[in-house]
């Protein structure tokens, strides 16, 4: 079976999309360790596979990322309490500031492979809780080296 066009990872025995969905229940449960983490995993997700990025272009995934690998959960979270404040105010269809100055540059999907993919942070498909929190920590590494 041919990898997956977008994030490289091999589509069997579970495609990206099967495993994204299980990733998406076990955040919305918000219990530890998928719930906390569900913003940067789904950020991970989307910048792997950038058919499915919302219409900001993932700059909003982007920040998170830049903002977890740079000063962890706490950090992400402000990022996103801001932006969800800053959005209640702003001018219609202008970014929230934190957001706009961590944008990726505008160009195509990196061409290179990236080194962790969801396949690798599912393990055996059911993401297990053991070690999960640096599972994701690699693949939000791994996702931003591949776009920068
Ligand atoms: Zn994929």
């Amino acid at each position: 079976m041919e990898p997956c066009a977008e994030c490289g990872a091999p589509m069997d025995p579970r495609s990206c999309d099967e495993l994204f969905q299980t990733l998406l229940a076990l955040g919305h449960a918000r219990q530890a360790p998928w719930g906390p983490l569900h913003g940067v995993s789904v950020s991970c997700f989307l910048l792997q596979h950038p058919s499915q990025l919302p219409a900001d272009d993932g700059a909003m995934a982007w920040a998170l990322l830049h903002a977890y690998l740079e000063g962890g959960l706490d950090e992400a979270n402000q990022l996103v309490g801001r932006a969800r404040r800053g959005n209640s105010h702003r001018v219609q269809g202008t970014p929230a500031q934190a957001v706009r100055d961590a944008a990726p540059p505008h160009r195509d999907a990196p061409h290179a492979r990236f080194s962790v993919t969801i396949h690798d942070v599912a393990v055996d498909g059911s993401f297990p809780s053991a070690e999960f929190t640096e599972r994701v920590k690699a693949w939000a590494a791994a996702t931003v080296e591949a776009w920068s």
